[in-house]
């Protein structure tokens, strides 16, 4: 990661929304509102770690509270700070507001790295900070529900569930204090591939724009365009994997301890199979090995996804991007110098607080699916005939018009789970990218996505403020 810091993470996320902020209508006091953090919990607990104690550093920050509970991953990384966590919050409460998902944004970080402790070790420092987060308020299903980050997934998530249920006995809602859990422990299907699938469906959305594709100089569609993944974690890999199932070329993959190269494209369920034979991506049968991991971000291709971490692509390797569009999978991959660079030379850049709530989308599904107490999806045949012909009917006759093929699909012989949650999950990607595309065509002087991005999240957040009042 480049240490080019003329800005910490959290004062770049706050230039991006000053920036944006001159396209609002609200005043000085209601923008210092949104933008501060809310609350800042930073936490120093023991872990006995072998024969020694070592004493672990973790956050959680509440940025907004404009809806509640506030909603954000938990990151184990030895990178993880205040600044950095503050910043992931902020983006967390204006991603929400972009997918219209009801949530107030937060985020959580220990500093550590992973892969130096055992799992047994791991479940010790994450129940550990799950009892820190019960003692203070700073968890629960309608107050703050943490979900998976960098570093973490199903197996922490069961962890924290376990230890809030067994602090809290007994209370109805309980699993939904945390998302991303397993099928089995309350989570939903789809959930897992969330963040990849919704960064292709907005990219693909945003391929099927002849105007903007005409602009940047190409081709309708997904097939056959050159792609480069940065982080074959969950999110890159998902994202890698659909690209590839679409007709994409996958042509580079990039990992932190190096890249591997085709022209002709990588099968990223391949490379990730070698990755787990031989612990590292490097070596795949027939690619080629890049000098360094950062060179792959300098390659000729057509659609780059950095799918890490923040501030990869800086001032200095900024300029040597040849890509078209970047899409923003990880949160705060650009610095701000890399953004106006890349801006000036017509890179279509998609933001990350648009480009990855996938995640985050499908943790409102499983949310509402735990606060409802019910199964999605079918419910036996029987059942779904007798009720959805039932459904179908009064639909019908409510609209004088015929329900859709795709709908009558899910009426009448009852979807499963996770075709709710993709179709769920697509509708809300297109919807909300059309939404900052139109806040750019609305005004002419907006001339990138992240801004607009920005105009419509602060627009959302700014008017709960306005009509929540102030307390006392
Ligand atoms: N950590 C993911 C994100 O940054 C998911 C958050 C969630 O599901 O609450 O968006």
């Amino acid at each position: 990661m480049s240490q080019e810091q003329h800005y910490s993470f959290f004062q770049s996320v706050e230039r991006s929304f000053d920036k944006a902020a001159g396209f609002t209508k609200w005043d000085k006091g209601i923008l210092e509102q949104i933008k501060a953090c809310n609350a800042v919990y930073q936490i120093k607990f023991p872990v006995r770690i072998g024969d020694t104690v070592q004493v672990i550093e973790a956050y959680r920050v509440q940025h907004s509270h404009h809806k509640l509970p506030c909603k954000g991953g938990i990151r184990f990384s030895d990178e993880v700070n205040q600044d950095e966590v503050m910043a992931l919050a902020a983006l967390m409460t204006y991603k929400c507001a972009i997918v219209n998902v009801p949530f107030g944004g937060a985020k959580g970080g220990i500093r550590i790295n992973p892969r130096n402790y055992t799992p047994f070790q791991l479940e010790a420092i994450t129940r550990r900070y799950t009892a820190e987060l019960v003692k203070k308020n700073f968890i629960g299903p309608g107050t703050d529900v943490p979900a998976p980050d960098y570093g973490t997934g199903e197996r922490e998530m069961s962890w924290i569930l376990d230890t809030y249920m067994s602090l809290r006995p007994g209370e109805i809602d309980g699993y939904g204090c945390v998302t991303g859990k397993p099928v089995s422990q309350g989570g939903v299907r789809g959930r897992t591939e969330a963040t990849g699938l919704g960064v292709f469906y907005g990219l693909r959305e945003l391929c099927n724009i002849k105007e903007d594709m005409d602009r940047i100089g190409l081709t309708t569609g997904i097939e056959g365009k050159r792609v480069v993944v940065q982080g074959m974690g969950n999110v890159g890999y998902h994202a890698a994997k659909y690209f590839h199932e679409a007709g994409a070329k996958v042509i580079c993959l990039i990992e932190w301890d190096g890249a591997i190269f085709n022209e002709n494209g990588l099968n990223p369920d391949e490379v990730l199979m070698h990755k787990k034979a031989t612990g590292s991506i490097i070596n795949f049968p027939g690619a080629t090995n890049l000098n360094k991991n950062t060179d792959g971000l300098e390659l000729d291709c057509e659609i780059l996804i950095p799918a890490a971490l923040e501030n990869v692509i800086d001032k200095h390797n900024a300029p040597n991007v040849k890509a078209k569009i970047i899409g923003e999978a990880a949160n705060g991959p650009l610095t701000p110098e890399a953004d106006e660079i890349l801006n000036k030379k017509g890179v279509i850049i998609v933001p990350d607080m648009f480009l990855n709530a996938g995640g985050v989308t499908v943790s409102y599904f499983e949310w509402l699916k735990n606060l409802s107490h019910v199964r999605y999806g079918r419910l036996g045949k029987r059942f779904d005939e007798n009720m959805n012909i039932h459904i179908l009917q009064t639909i019908e006759d409510l609209t004088g018009k015929k329900v859709s093929d795709k709908e009558r699909k899910f009426i009448a012989h009852g979807a499963d789970e996770v075709d709710l949650v993709y179709s769920g999950l697509e509708e809300t990607m297109h919807a909300a990218l059309h939404e900052v595309r139109d806040a750019m065509i609305a005004n002419p002087q907006i001339h990138d996505m992240r801004t607009a991005a920005y105009v419509v999240a602060i627009n959302k957040v700014g008017a709960a403020y306005e009509q929540l009042g102030i307390f006392p």
